[in-house]
């Protein structure tokens, strides 16, 4: 089956703010009805790109199409079609909820209809406070408003940038909620963060960008594959032999303290170099020690991304 046309597609898009090159040369599509999260650290140029895409930077070098149109030369229809959830809360503190969402829909020419602004609020659970002010809202509220006044013109994809920067973990799982809820209703969601606990609950694909460079775009099962790195740390009952922890160290084993171990298997190893923990553990026991614990995990997202970015070469040009 042949992919899906993209929703984005981004070609060789380059924006330089005098001599900081924000953007280099950036290229990669976004499918219809997935999140997408681009990840990157301060400064990396996340923002610079949504800027280019949603029109709200107009000058750059490349070509980006929405849904086949052509931001540049087509921005009055790529402008309808894209929904923008901003950094920076940007609602009018005057105004109750419901006017917020009223007075959005004349910015796009939408007839603000009250039974889309009820269902909107139900959405997002903020029908009870349709006419509270924007002021009294609590955090999680007035994130959710953000929200619901990006999706007034129903835009077929939508972009939260950072939605979850600053926020508590229980807000922020609240948050993953209503985003999940969005993809279920078929809108692509394109997001920008740089927590990489974000990227790997919600997202189907993930991009790495650094100063301006996308490094990699994968499938998320993919990358954490690619990546992936198990680990066993072992606390033993008593200090290891000297001939033990020489022989364990010749095998790859980490020596953290003289009761302690650390066993790093990869699926990056060629089959026949992956440390096999049952042989380590008879070892242990043939020594005489016994084994207390066997701690075990997976490396983090955050591990992975530290890792492309010391593998990704330094532009001797930047
Ligand atoms: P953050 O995660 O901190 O929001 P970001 O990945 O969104 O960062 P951008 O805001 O896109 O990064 O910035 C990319 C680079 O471009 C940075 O070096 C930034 O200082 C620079 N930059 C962004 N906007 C401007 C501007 N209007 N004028 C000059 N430089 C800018």
């Amino acid at each position: 089956m042949s992919n899906p046309s993209p929703v984005l597609n981004i070609q060789n898009v380059s924006k330089s703010y005098g001599k900081v090159e924000a953007l280099k040369d950036t290229s990669f599509d976004v499918n219809p009805g997935e999140i997408f999260a681009l990840l990157g650290p301060n400064g990396a140029g996340k923002t610079t790109l949504i800027g280019c895409i949603t029109g709200l930077i107009l000058r750059f070098t490349g070509n980006i199409k929405v849904a086949g149109y052509d931001v540049k030369t087509h921005s009055k229809i790529t402008r309808q079609l894209v929904g923008l959830v901003p950094q920076e809360l940007n609602f009018d503190p005057f105004f109750n909820v419901e006017q917020v969402l009223y007075y959005q829909s004349g910015f796009f020419n939408v007839p603000p209809r009250a039974e889309k602004i009820e269902k909107i609020l139900r959405d997002f659970g903020l029908w009870e406070k349709r006419k509270a002010n924007t002021r009294a809202l609590s955090g999680g509220m007035k994130r959710r408003l953000m929200i619901c006044k990006a999706l007034m013109h129903d835009p077929v994809l939508l972009f939260l940038d950072e939605p979850t920067a600053g926020v508590d973990v229980e807000l922020r799982e609240e948050l993953w909620k209503y985003v999940l809820k969005l993809k279920e209703r078929g809108v692509t969601i394109f997001l920008t963060t740089h927590y990489l606990e974000e990227a790997e609950q919600l997202a189907d694909r993930i991009a790495f960008i650094d100063k301006g460079k996308v490094l990699m775009v994968e499938k998320r099962e993919d990358l954490l594959n690619h990546f992936e790195r198990r680990w066993n740390r072992i606390t033993l009952k008593g200090p290891l032999s000297r001939e033990l922890e020489t022989s364990l160290q010749s095998e790859g084993v980490s020596v953290e303290d003289e009761q302690t171990i650390i066993i790093n298997s990869s699926k990056a190893l060629a089959a026949g170099e992956v440390l096999e923990i049952q042989t380590i553990l008879d070892e242990i026991k043939a020594s005489g020690n016994h084994i207390v614990q066997i701690d075990g995990g997976r490396n983090s997202l955050e591990s992975i991304f530290r890792e492309i970015l010391q593998e990704t070469p330094v532009d001797p040009k930047s």
